[in-house]
């Protein structure tokens, strides 16, 4: 049955199911969905009371789930084969040629390459194109958001761009932020919210309360976009 409860302005949806047991469980997904497991004689009103005692919980499972980068399948880079950019599907276009370049042109990504059967070389050449554009973009996306939300305890936060295995973001009390280069793969408004939420560690640095307050403030969908961001890079 699904159900939903108000926390602060977050709305925390779940699936309750019933069972011949005492107490209540409460279980978070990697795929951010909540089950309520409640006592078979349990009111409504108990359980959503439940429910909201334990939504600082539910949330910060939530948020510690989608800080680990989904597995994305293997990738064979031969022409066909479809690549992430900025959201969208691009093919790839292997072509056999005496200069090397990536270019995008239309619904292709076409990468010029001396010798086609070098898939290392390809992946290469790819991988240095993704990060010449998450340069651009993501560091145009994070100094206007830096502009708009600046960060009250440090002059000049910075922003560094790395292939990371585990995180989309991180941020330290240096107020160095670190972006997945892999984002760049990701709709921009994941990627915004990506930075929001680092942003936001400029302020508090854990996970608390106060955290989400400012989250929810600076950017109230991040919920949503959170899921999507998940969905998208599975
Ligand atoms: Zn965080």
């Amino acid at each position: 049955m699904k159900q939903s409860i108000k926390y602060g302005t977050t709305i925390i949806e779940y699936n309750l199911e019933y069972s011949d047991r005492k107490t209540l469980g409460i279980k978070v997904h990697p795929d951010s969905r909540v089950d309520v497991i409640a006592p078979i004689d349990s009111t409504n009103n108990k359980i959503k009371e439940k429910v909201k005692s334990k939504a600082h919980w539910i949330l910060k499972q939530q948020d510690y789930f989608i800080s680990f980068r989904p597995l994305t399948p293997p990738r064979k880079y031969i022409s066909g084969e479809t690549h992430l950019y900025l959201g969208k599907q691009y093919r790839l276009k292997i072509k056999q040629s005496r200069e090397e370049s990536v270019k995008l042109i239309d619904g292709n990504i076409i990468i010029e390459t001396v010798n086609k059967s070098n898939k290392e070389k390809i992946k290469k050449q790819l991988n240095h194109w993704y990060e010449s554009k998450a340069k651009k973009h993501l560091n145009e996306i994070f100094n206007k958001w830096i502009s708009i939300y600046p960060s009250k305890k440090l002059k000049n936060p910075t922003l560094e761009l790395q292939w990371m295995k585990k995180r989309w973001g991180s941020c330290d009390q240096n107020g160095k932020i670190k972006l997945n280069v892999e984002l760049i793969k990701a709709p921009k408004t994941c990627v915004v919210y990506v930075i929001v939420h680092e942003i936001c560690h400029l302020t508090y640095l854990n996970h608390s309360k106060d955290f989400y307050k400012l989250l929810d403030k600076n950017f109230p969908n991040w919920r949503k976009v959170k899921t999507r961001l998940e969905y998208f890079m599975a």
